[in-house]
């Protein structure tokens, strides 16, 4: 099992450290050739617009889409973002994930937030029973799922925070950033 983490911008390094304490190979993504040979891509978070623009710039938007065509992938904020079918702003989108997000829903940078998740799928597959803390942080807002994309968890008040497309994988939040290891492990059991 060898998980690529997509090198261009943002927190890929703790989404490295994470993947290597739970025994996970990596490499760093910034080529289109960094893409062979691995089993599934997490796109960290970060900064949506200079993800894409640099994703553009390395020539990485088709090949990224091609490998999302038969692996998985997980994107995590700004991550997820890039996912999307719809962010409602004219940037470079992988297009692979049918759902529709809004940037910087939940406010500035100020209004970062951290808040406790029941996401029975995650909890099922790791046999655990604990919630799921979860840091947001100039978090996107998924709007609406369509076609074959589920809602994977949502907060009290409805708004969607992650979502699942067969082996694609999007969340608001920022499981990277924090000491507990599941949603990565819920990620290797769908690149495996
Ligand atoms: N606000 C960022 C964007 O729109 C995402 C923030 C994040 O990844 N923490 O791209």
């Amino acid at each position: 099992m060898k998980i690529g983490v997509l090198a261009l911008q943002g927190d890929f390094a703790e989404h490295i450290s994470m993947l290597k304490r739970i025994g996970v190979e990596t490499a760093e993504v910034r080529l289109p050739k960094h893409l062979d040979g691995l089993d599934g891509l997490i796109i960290p978070g970060g900064e949506s617009t200079t993800i894409g623009k640099l994703a553009v710039a390395y020539d990485l938007i088709e090949p990224l889409k091609q490998f999302g065509k038969s692996h998985a992938i997980w994107g995590t904020c700004a991550g997820a973002i890039f996912l999307s079918k719809d962010a409602r702003s004219n940037q470079p989108l992988l297009g692979l994930m049918d759902i529709k997000v809004q940037r910087n829903a939940f406010g500035r940078q100020v209004d970062s937030f951290e808040t406790d998740l029941e996401i029975d799928e995650l909890m099922k597959a790791t046999g655990t029973e604990h919630p799921y803390h979860a840091i947001f942080i100039r978090a996107p807002l998924i709007e609406s799922v369509h076609g074959s994309a589920k809602i994977l968890s949502a907060l009290d008040d409805g708004r969607i925070v992650a979502a699942q497309e067969g082996h694609l994988l999007a969340t608001s939040f920022h499981p990277e950033l924090t000491s507990d290891p599941r949603f990565h492990e819920y990620f290797i059991s769908l690149a495996s």
